[in-house]
């Protein structure tokens, strides 16, 4: 067993370690300032332009296939990038990128909605969640009848990330009530002008989702993505590709955290010592260092499994689920350690403790991750005391 990594992907990780220190960190200050004023954290054109100096240096599309441009550096890599980037706060991400299930569109939509999201041109937004299903997306209701040779997409759809900001939508919508979900779901690229309405939704993070209306929006049928029918197959293969990454996000943010308590804790003192001198304080670091560790190894497991082509659906969803109660366990004790300062706006803790919340709650909630854990023991899909399979 070889937990080490090659002398090129160490590489890679100390130059994006350093892209992040050097460039992304310092604009810390001026996100918080910005977010606190009611502004986006970062204005699209200093994004836009960390994006390109990142491509300068080679890093452009991790996760991209070479023959669209990408470095094609794979789901471990992929991970570990991610706990750099997870680093900061600041709403960074590498460019070059597009949502996996546009790779199943035909030659003509590659060229009109997946080159153009990976060129930074155009921006995707992927919409299942309705009002009334959720963790129950079996269950949605947006309608698509055929009409012609058009669809007519009718229904709501809500907590679009990026909704807001999006133009063109990979929204779900029932196409055959009779099958719904086994058969009669299918995915749709409807551009903003052919005339879904977005309204945002306040949350307690910065993360914006958007309400979406469709009232008799009119769809070619050449904006079916895939098969009719197959889209929640689709939807679930759009869900299924964050699961790892989720967590690996959370474990960057967590050690940053934890080293700004350490920190902390070395210089503050309380009743003639430092509070790291502190048995509390010490368990408290100790238990967040042994828990961001055990998270570490589960989501570079999930990844590696999705590398070897085996099924990672099982150790994506233990390494999501333990990644998103680790981080907020995490945040919870490095605001403690902090005390009153933790509490405050003048450090970003605060900000990380609404931002990490969010972890429990999307791309499958804890309760649905625990559920899908527990039926794949229970109907034999997974096995307990397996090493190495
Ligand atoms: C900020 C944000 C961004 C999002 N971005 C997107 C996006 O881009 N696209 C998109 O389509 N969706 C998005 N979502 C939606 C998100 O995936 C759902 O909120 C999530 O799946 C939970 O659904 P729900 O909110 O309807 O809660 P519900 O499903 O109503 O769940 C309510 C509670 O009941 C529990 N529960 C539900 N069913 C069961 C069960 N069978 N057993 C045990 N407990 C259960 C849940 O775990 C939860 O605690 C986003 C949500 C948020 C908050």
């Amino acid at each position: 067993m070889d937990f080490s990594l090659s002398t090129e992907e160490r590489q890679i990780r100390d130059t994006i370690r350093s892209f992040i220190e050097r460039e992304v960190m310092p604009l810390e200050p001026e996100v918080l300032r910005n977010e606190r004023a009611g502004r986006p954290g970062l204005d699209p054109s200093v994004l836009r332009e960390l994006r390109l100096k990142a491509k300068r240096m080679g890093f452009w599309g991790i996760n991209t296939p070479e023959e669209y441009g990408g470095a094609a550096l794979g789901p471990v890599m992929s991970a570990i990038i991610a706990m750099e980037t997870g680093r900061t706060f600041v709403p960074f991400s590498f460019g070059g990128s597009a949502d996996n299930i546009l790779y199943a569109g035909n030659e003509e939509q590659r060229r009109r909605y997946l080159i153009p999201t990976i060129e930074g041109e155009r921006r995707s937004c992927f919409a299942i969640t309705e009002p009334g299903a959720g963790s129950d997306a079996r269950n949605i209701r947006t309608r698509a009848v055929r009409d012609g040779g058009d669809w007519v997409i009718n229904g709501e759809k809500t907590f679009i990330t990026g909704g807001s900001e999006a133009d063109f939508v990979m929204v779900f919508a029932v196409t055959d009530p009779d099958k719904g979900a086994d058969g009669g779901v299918t995915c749709f690229l409807v551009d903003r002008d052919m005339g879904w309405k977005s309204e945002p939704i306040p949350t307690m993070g910065q993360w914006g989702p958007a309400a979406l209306v469709f009232e008799n929006v009119r769809v070619p049928e050449a904006n079916v993505l895939g098969e009719v029918g197959k889209g929640f197959e689709l939807a679930m293969q759009w869900i299924g590709q964050g699961r790892y990454l989720i967590p690996a996000g959370a474990i960057g943010a967590a050690e940053r955290m934890l080293q700004m308590a350490i920190d902390y804790a070395r210089i503050r003192t309380s009743m003639g010592h430092p509070i790291a001198d502190y048995q509390a304080i010490q368990w408290m670091i100790a238990d967040s260092q042994v828990e961001i560790e055990a998270a570490k190894w589960l989501t570079l497991y999930a990844a590696w499994r999705v590398r070897e082509g085996l099924d990672a659906r099982h150790a994506s969803s233990i390494a999501k689920l333990n990644g998103a109660v680790m981080a907020n366990q995490v945040v919870d004790r490095v605001l403690q350690i902090h005390g009153g300062m933790g509490y405050t706006k003048e450090l970003p803790v605060e900000r990380w403790y609404r931002e990490l919340r969010l972890l429990r709650i999307f791309e499958g909630t804890d309760e649905i991750q625990r559920r899908t854990i527990a039926r794949n023991l229970i109907k034999g899909h997974a096995r307990l005391a397996t090493i190495g399979e």
